[in-house]
């Protein structure tokens, strides 16, 4: 095999980007390459058979350290790496020191702003350990077995393991013998499907949960917001798992007696509200004998702001209902067509957005007729109150084998991708519609009543196009 060849031994150091100088016995240079001429910053030839003290009696190096370390290298003809500071130059640099014949050859590098970085790093790492330490959400990191490996203060307090390191050599699988889940309908939760677990086992990148803990002895409970995410650890970037609780016991109290309030006022407004519509009726007829336009106007307000309170009333209680598991559907067979028909005829004439109906020959579906009407309202009335009144809205029903899927479209403001995975929420309206009336209960209660009757209701939207609201209810399956 031909040997390659090799340029000029001197060439080869001159090329190479290090400091690189050879010292003899006595620390004095022998050789210098022109890098490290450069980083002394004195010329070659004022810095041979000197020693660099020599060029900088102020320098902060303990001399005789420095050649216990250099004479080491002979002694065990073994080299020696060390980080300096030099302060003549305000600059680190890090050697590596070779014994060399009876001299020594030391290769050297500026790695100030590595250091800076590095030291920088060490005190963000410092910060955050200590900011982690002492947050009030719960923090823990486990390996990929469940083995917590790290833990903070609150993660312990929430844990009632007695402390940290007690906490650190277990796993979370003794948890479900001291404590159960329930998901915010109240409903059992597996723990495999809290967040961590799901993370860990399921496969998942992330995952997030409000659930509520109970204590199996006390019935203590303690409501989470948990969010857990896949991290890699160094040095082998293992995935590990890290979770952080935030605890919203305070916030569900709070939310279960504004729910109970709001129960309670509802029922209680309920009966009056409904003989004051009955007395206006009354009021009304009368009020057309006597002729007088002025009491007739103030009249049919009364009566329109009484039918909007008893419609939110309604809202109120629809909610109630379904908190407490109670909203009832009564399913039969009805003619999807003839309700689609009656629920545009009755919005038309509020209208001036004009409505296209367009549905292929359904057939009937088995469903709650009245609960099915409330949400093509509850659509029809959202698509008419987000659009300008010139532009249609169209209402469709496409059947397949399975289901029938009913579609509301309109050319409106649109809805941002981020609001539409909140739109659904109880009580959520969009802060740039504050000039809306409504109070973002429709869209929950409408999704409730599709879930109930299996079927699903979704959104596409584009800001500033328009959005098209699905619902699907499945077929009754006649055996
Ligand atoms: P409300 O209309 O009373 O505020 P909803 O639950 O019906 O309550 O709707 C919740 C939110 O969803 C609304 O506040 C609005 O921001 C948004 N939204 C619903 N329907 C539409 C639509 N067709 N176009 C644009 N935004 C809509």
């Amino acid at each position: 095999m031909k040997a390659l060849s090799l340029p000029n031994f001197e060439e080869l150091l001159e090329s190479i980007q290090d400091g690189f100088v050879v010292v003899d016995k006595t620390l004095r240079y022998v050789y210098l390459n022109k890098k490290a001429e450069e980083i002394i910053g004195i010329p070659i030839e004022k810095l041979l058979g000197k020693r660099f003290t020599d060029k900088f009696p102020d320098h902060n190096l303990n001399l005789v350290d420095l050649l216990k370390i250099v004479e080491q290298t002979w002694i065990e003809r073994k080299n020696a790496t060390l980080e300096i500071y030099f302060k003549p130059q305000k600059r680190w640099y890090y050697l590596i020191i070779y014994p060399f014949k009876d001299m020594y050859s030391v290769i050297f590098r500026d790695i100030t702003a590595e250091k800076q970085i590095r030291d920088d790093l060490q005190s963000s790492k410092k910060q955050l350990d200590l900011l982690f330490r002492n947050i009030s959400d719960g923090v823990v990191i486990q390996d990929p077995t469940g083995k917590f490996v790290y833990v903070n203060n609150a993660a312990v307090e929430m844990s009632k393991f007695p402390n940290e390191k007690s906490m650190l050599s277990l796993t979370d699988v003794g948890l479900p013998g001291h404590y159960f889940l329930l998901d915010e309908e109240g409903i059992a939760l597996s723990w495999e499907d809290a967040p961590g677990r799901q993370v860990l086992f399921g496969g998942k990148e992330s995952a997030e949960k409000v659930l509520c803990v109970v204590d199996k002895e006390t019935r203590e409970e303690i409501w989470l917001d948990v969010k857990s995410a896949k991290i890699f650890v160094s040095p082998d970037k293992v995935p590990h798992v890290m979770s952080i609780f935030h605890n919203v016991t305070v916030l569900k109290k709070l939310e279960r007696q504004k729910d109970n309030f709001l129960s309670l006022v509802s029922h209680e407004l309920k009966t009056p509200l409904t003989s004051m519509k009955a007395y206006l009726d009354i009021l009304q007829k009368q009020s057309k004998h006597i002729h007088d336009a002025k009491t007739a106007t103030i009249i049919s307000r009364v009566k329109s702001d009484t039918d909007k309170l008893i419609e939110l009333v309604h809202s109120l209680l629809d909610i109630s209902r379904i908190q407490e598991g109670k909203l009832q559907i009564v399913k039969h067979k009805f003619s999807l067509a003839s309700l689609l028909k009656e629920v545009t005829e009755d919005i038309q004439p509020i209208t001036h957005h004009p409505i296209q109906v367009n549905y292929s020959k359904t057939s009937s579906v088995n469903a709650d007729r009245d609960k099915v009407a409330q949400v093509l309202v509850n659509l029809l009335t959202n698509a008419i109150k987000y659009s300008p009144e010139e532009k249609p809205i169209i209402l469709q029903a496409k059947a397949n084998e399975h289901e029938v899927v009913i579609s509301v479209k309109d050319f409106g403001t649109g809805i941002s991708q981020k609001e539409q995975k909140k739109i659904f929420n109880r009580f959520y309206q969009s802060a740039r519609y504050a000039t809306f009336p409504g109070l973002g209960l429709g869209l929950y209660i409408s999704s409730e009543i599709v879930r109930m009757h299996n079927g699903k209701i979704w959104v596409k939207s584009t800001e500033g196009k328009g959005s098209t609201f699905y619902f699907s209810l499945p077929y009754h399956k006649s055996k």
